[in-house]
C-alpha cells in the first residue's frame, strides 16, 4: 500500500490495542459495557480497548435534552439488558443506585425522560473515564503494514482545543461510532440565526431581548415537533410557524408488531434477505422512525392549536403543504422564504430564528480511513459491504477489523442508527474480535510450529 509504514512484526502490531473506538456515544459506550462485561467474566481472554470522543465530556444529543422530552424506546432497550439482563450496566441498576427504583416504577411508564436516560448513559461513562481520550477527534488512520499484509493501524487524533496536541493509537481492530451528521436543505447555510435542531438549547435560550417575532421551524418529524413545542412554550410573545411539505404530522408506528422490525431477530431477517425486500422493509416501516411523531405528542399541539382559535390568539401556525425555498440571514434575525406547495403562492417568514428540523444523515467513513478506504470492498451501488458480525468486508491482505455502529441501515436494517439493539449489536462486535484474536493466534501458533518443524527438520 503507498505510503504505508512497513516495519517490523514486533514494531507492526506488538502492544497494540485490541480495539480503539472513534467516537465516544451510546454505541461505542454499549461495546465498552459488552468488553468490561467479557474482561470480567473471562480475565485471561481480557480485550485492552480505548476510546476517543471530540467532545469535552460524554454527551448525548445535549442541544435537544428539552424538558420533559422523552425516549421513543423502552428503558429495557438500554445498553445492556438485551444482551445480558444481569450486566452490572443496566438502567435498573442505575434507577437503584440513584435511589430512584421504586419511584420510577411508580410512573408506570417504559419512557423515562431523555434528560433521565442522559444521566443513565453518564453514570454508565463514568466508569470508562480512563479509557477514553475525550476531547481528542481522530483525524487520520494510518495502515501498519508487515509483510505486505495490513496488520493494524495508527489513528491519528487531535486536541479540539489544541491541534498542536496530535496523539497516535496502534490498534488491531477499529469500531467506528461517530454517529450522525444534521443534513441541511440544498443551499442553506447555518448562521447565528439559523440553526439545526441539534444546537436548540444552546442557541434559544441567548434570545432574551423581547419583544420576540416569529420562531419558523422547517420539518415534521420528531424534533420537529420537539422544537416547535419547545419554542411555543419558551417564547410566549412569539409566533412559531411550523413549515412541512406533508398534509399534517403523521404519528409513529409503535404498535407491537411493527415493533418486532426493530428485534435482534429483525437484524438476522434483513440481513439475509434479497435486496429488493430489504428496500421493502425499509419503506414498509419507515414510519417507526422516520419523520413521524409520538402520539401524545401530536394531541397536544392539536389542543394548543385548537385552544388559540378559541382565545383568538393563534401563536402556533401549521403551514403545512409549504416548502422552504431559501433563508436569508440578518443580524438579527433570518427571512425563511416559503412555497406553497398546493397554490405555488411565494411568502416570506421574518423570524427571530429559523430552526431546521431537517434530519440526520449517516456519516461516511471512508474519508477517516484514508488509504485503507480503498481495500474496502463495495456493492454494486458503491455502498461498503458489511459482514453479519458489522465488519466492513475488505481485501485479503487488510487483518484490521473495521467495525461500523451505525450507517449499516443497507445492510442490518433500520435499528442501524438507533438504540434498540445496541447491546446485542455491541455483543455481537465483542464475540467477532474474540473469535478473530483466537484465529490469528492460531496462525501466529501454527507459523511457529512450522518454523519449529523445518528447524528440526
Ligand atoms: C434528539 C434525538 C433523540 C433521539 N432519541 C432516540 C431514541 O429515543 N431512541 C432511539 O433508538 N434513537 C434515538 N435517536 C437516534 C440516535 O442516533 C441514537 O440515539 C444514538 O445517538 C446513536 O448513538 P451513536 O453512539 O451511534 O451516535 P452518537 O450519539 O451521534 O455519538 C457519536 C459520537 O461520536 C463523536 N464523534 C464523531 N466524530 C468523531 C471523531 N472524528 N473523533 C472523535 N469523536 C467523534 C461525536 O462527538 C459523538 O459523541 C435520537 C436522535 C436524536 C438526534
Amino acid at each position: 500500500m503507498s505510503g504505508s509504514r512497513e516495519s517490523s512484526a514486533q514494531a507492526g502490531s506488538g502492544g497494540a490495542d485490541d480495539l480503539v473506538g472513534i467516537g465516544f456515544g451510546p454505541s461505542n459506550l454499549a461495546l465498552a459495557i459488552a468488553i468490561a462485561d467479557h474482561n470480567r467474566r473471562d480475565p485471561g481472554q481480557a480485550l485492552q480497548t480505548g476510546f476517543l470522543e471530540q467532545q469535552a465530556a460524554f454527551g448525548w444529543h445535549r442541544g435537544m435534552l428539552l424538558e420533559g422530552a422523552t425516549m421513543q424506546v423502552s428503558f429495557l432497550k438500554d445498553l445492556v439488558t438485551m444482551r445480558d439482563p444481569s450486566s452490572p450496566f443496566s438502567f435498573l441498576v442505575y434507577l437503584q443506585q440513584r435511589g430512584r427504583l421504586a419511584d420510577f416504577i411508580n410512573q408506570k411508564s417504559f419512557f423515562p425522560t431523555r434528560i433521565e436516560f442522559h444521566d443513565y448513559f453518564e453514570w454508565c461513562a463514568a466508569e470508562f473515564a480512563g479509557d477514553v481520550a475525550y476531547g481528542q477527534r481522530a483525524t487520520e488512520i494510518r495502515p501498519v503494514v508487515v509483510d505486505g499484509r495490513v496488520e493494524a493501524v495508527d489513528v491519528v487524533s487531535r486536541s479540539t482545543t489544541d491541534p498542536a496536541d496530535e496523539q497516535v493509537r496502534r490498534t488491531r481492530n477499529l469500531a467506528v461510532g461517530t454517529g450522525l451528521t444534521p443534513r441541511l436543505p440544498e443551499g442553506v447555510e447555518l448562521g447565528d440565526r439559523v440553526w439545526h435542531t441539534r444546537d436548540l438549547i444552546f442557541r434559544a435560550p441567548a434570545l432574551t431581548d423581547r419583544p420576540h417575532r416569529r420562531f419558523t421551524v422547517v420539518g415534521a418529524g420528531q424534533s420537529a415537533a420537539e422544537a416547535v413545542d419547545y419554542l411555543h412554550r419558551t417564547f410566549p410573545d412569539a409566533e412559531v410557524c411550523a413549515v412541512f411539505s406533508r398534509y399534517g404530522y403523521s404519528p409513529a408506528d409503535d404498535s407491537p408488531f411493527a415493533n418486532r422490525i426493530f428485534d435482534p431477530d429483525a437484524v438476522d431477517h434483513f440481513f439475509d434477505a434479497p435486496e429488493s425486500v430489504k428496500q421493502d422493509l425499509l419503506d414498509y416501516h419507515g414510519n417507526t422512525n422516520y419523520s413521524v411523531v409520538d402520539g401524545d405528542l401530536i394531541e397536544q399541539l392539536y389542543r394548543t392549536v385548537y385552544q388559540e382559535k378559541v382565545q383568538g390568539r393563534e401563536r402556533l401556525r401549521i403551514l403545512n403543504t409549504t416548502r422552504l425555498t431559501g433563508v436569508e440571514q440578518g443580524p438579527d434575525g433570518a427571512r425563511a422564504m416559503i412555497r406553497s406547495l398546493t397554490t405555488g403562492e411565494e411568502f416570506a417568514l421574518d423570524s427571530d430564528a429559523v430552526v431546521l428540523a431537517t434530519g440526520y444523515r449517516p456519516v461516511d467513513p471512508r474519508p477517516l480511513l484514508g488509504e485503507l478506504a480503498d481495500a474496502c470492498l463495495t456493492d454494486g451501488q458503491g455502498r461498503l459491504r458489511v459482514d453479519r458480525d458489522h465488519r466492513i468486508l475488505t481485501a485479503d491482505h487488510v487483518d484490521v477489523g473495521i467495525y461500523l455502529q451505525g450507517g449499516t441501515e443497507h445492510t442490518h436494517g433500520i435499528t442501524s442508527s438507533l438504540l434498540s439493539t445496541l447491546a446485542v449489536r455491541s455483543g455481537e462486535i465483542c464475540d467477532s474480535l474474540l473469535l478473530r484474536r483466537t484465529a490469528r493466534d492460531l496462525r501466529t501458533d501454527f507459523g511457529r510450529g512450522a518454523q519449529v518443524g523445518v528447524a528440526a527438520g
